[in-house]
């Protein structure tokens, strides 16, 4: 797929905010400083669309961007990382994310992003697991790949599908991509465009 158009729409402090939901949306999210608005904007072939280190922390808001005339919505979802240790799984996650994820009718995958140069966190495990258990299909998108060389990556890699195996009983859509050399951008368009047409 072609990126023709790309805009921000609007941002919303609640779902109930959100652009009515006619259209498929895909959203993003991951720990801050994963490389989220990096890769937004690499797939997006704009230079600032979404904000780059923008402030751990702060106001957490459900930004929308549509694309391509209005075609589909891209979604960049508040960071996660910094709640502590809590009593049940769900109350990790902001309210924001988790209403988000149980009443966004029209998303059709979460781009969960994970850093390929650090072994598996807890918490993208527990997002995951708790992705799985509302029943949203989910791709893991492991960002920054250009940071590793060829052996850290094929151990890297290795042993996060390991792990991730522990789990589940497959894999979900895995994407290897770099905001830098643009590596996995088309791949995660081609993916966008094959469900788009099924819409
Ligand atoms: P966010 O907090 O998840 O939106 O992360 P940012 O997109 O702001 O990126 C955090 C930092 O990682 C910034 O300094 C980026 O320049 C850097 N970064 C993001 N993606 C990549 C990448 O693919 N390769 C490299 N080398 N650096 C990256």
């Amino acid at each position: 797929m072609e990126i023709k158009q790309a805009s921000f729409l609007k941002s919303s402090a609640a779902v109930g905010q959100c652009p009515k939901p006619n259209k498929p949306e895909y959203a993003f999210i991951g720990r801050s400083n994963v490389g989220k608005s990096s890769l937004i904007n690499k797939i997006c072939q704009r230079k600032s669309l979404a904000k780059i280190s923008s402030t751990p922390g702060k106001t957490q808001l459900i930004n929308h961007f549509f694309i391509n005339k209005d075609e589909w919505y891209l979604v960049d979802l508040p960071g996660f990382g910094y709640a502590k240790v809590s009593k049940t799984l769900r109350s990790s996650f902001s309210k924001i994310i988790t209403d988000y994820i149980k009443n966004r009718e029209n998303l059709m995958c979460l781009f969960v992003l994970i850093d390929s140069r650090i072994p598996m966190q807890k918490i993208d495990l527990d997002f995951m697991n708790l992705m799985l258990e509302e029943g949203n299909p989910i791709a893991i998108v492991f960002t920054k790949t250009d940071k590793l060389n060829k052996e850290e990556y094929a151990s890297n890699m290795k042993a996060y599908e390991e792990k991730l195996l522990e789990y589940w009983e497959e894999l979900p859509p895995v994407f290897y991509t770099s905001s830098k050399n643009g590596e996995g951008t088309k791949e995660i368009l081609d993916f966008i465009d094959r469900i788009n047409q099924s819409y």
